[in-house]
């Protein structure tokens, strides 16, 4: 999609778990190219609109619009072969593969396969040409030199780092993260808004769900804010920073 077009278009989506609203009737797009924060205090409904955008959960009513398809009601593999690819709050990776390996199955998961049936099925040739692409995926996020290192020995920054990198392997248009600086130290974060700001760059969208104020701060183009289900306040980095709404929100929370 050309740089600027809607990509991303939620309309009035609504979750509702039997009686709480979690997610109340919240509008927002995202425009070809953009980074954009969904911000707001623990329990404002940002997870459950993340589940939303990546089909882990079904919307009560309201649209998700994808490059133009309508993707509400898509599982997690339909939104995912769409070119929509998610990072979870915790880390989820295979602690004992090695990295290369952890990629190679994100290049497994776009042919939308699970991963067992893919392995169990899996010829030297797709196998080759899945660890190539994870090769190129390593290079891209700067972990090449660790490709042939154990997951779970790497420190957490890295592997924050290398869950991107598999769900790059799956070729997303659109890249989705929740809370990827949770409990990352300071210049695990810096080098984390540094391979973003790559990313960005190289044309790929994200929304990035992020509790952290001052990583958001510094590194989208827009944020939109959200509190008790609902959104309260959309704009600019600067003018969110000082709206009213937002730091009632954040102080009362
Ligand atoms: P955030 O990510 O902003 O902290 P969540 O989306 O996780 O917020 O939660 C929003 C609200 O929905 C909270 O009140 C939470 O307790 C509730 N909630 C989230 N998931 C579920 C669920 N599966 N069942 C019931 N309530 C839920
Ligand atoms: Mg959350």
């Amino acid at each position: 999609p050309a740089p600027g077009t809607p990509l991303l278009e939620v309309q009035d989506a609504e979750k509702r778990f039997q009686g709480l609203i979690a997610v109340n009737k919240v509008n927002f797009e995202i425009r070809a190219g953009e980074i954009v924060g969904l911000i707001g205090p623990n329990g404002a409904g940002k997870s459950t609109m993340f589940n939303l955008i990546t089909g882990a959960l079904r919307a009560t009513s309201g649209q998700i619009r994808f490059a133009g398809l309508d993707v509400t009601r898509s599982a997690q593999r339909e939104a995912s072969r769409a070119g929509i690819a998610r990072t979870f709050q915790h880390v989820k990776l295979r602690p004992r593969m090695s990295v290369l390996d952890n990629v190679a199955l994100g290049a497994y998961q776009r042919t939308g396969a699970s991963f067992l049936s893919s392995a169990l099925r899996l010829d030297r040739a797709e196998e080759a040409s899945a660890r190539y692409e994870a090769w190129q995926q390593l290079e891209r996020v700067g972990l090449a030199d660790k490709a042939f290192e154990q997951a779970g020995n790497l420190a957490l920054g890295q592997q924050r780092v290398l869950e991107i990198a598999r769900a790059l392997a799956s070729d997303p248009v659109l890249l989705v993260l929740d809370e990827p600086a949770a409990g990352l130290r300071r210049q695990e974060k810096i080098a984390l808004a540094e391979l973003l700001r790559s990313l960005r760059a190289q044309h790929l969208t994200i929304l990035l769900v992020e509790h952290d104020m001052e990583l958001v701060m510094n590194l989208v183009d827009r944020i939109v804010v959200m509190d008790f289900g609902t959104k309260i306040c959309e704009g600019l980095p600067a003018d969110v920073r000082n709206d009213p709404r937002v730091q009632e929100a954040y102080l009362g929370g």
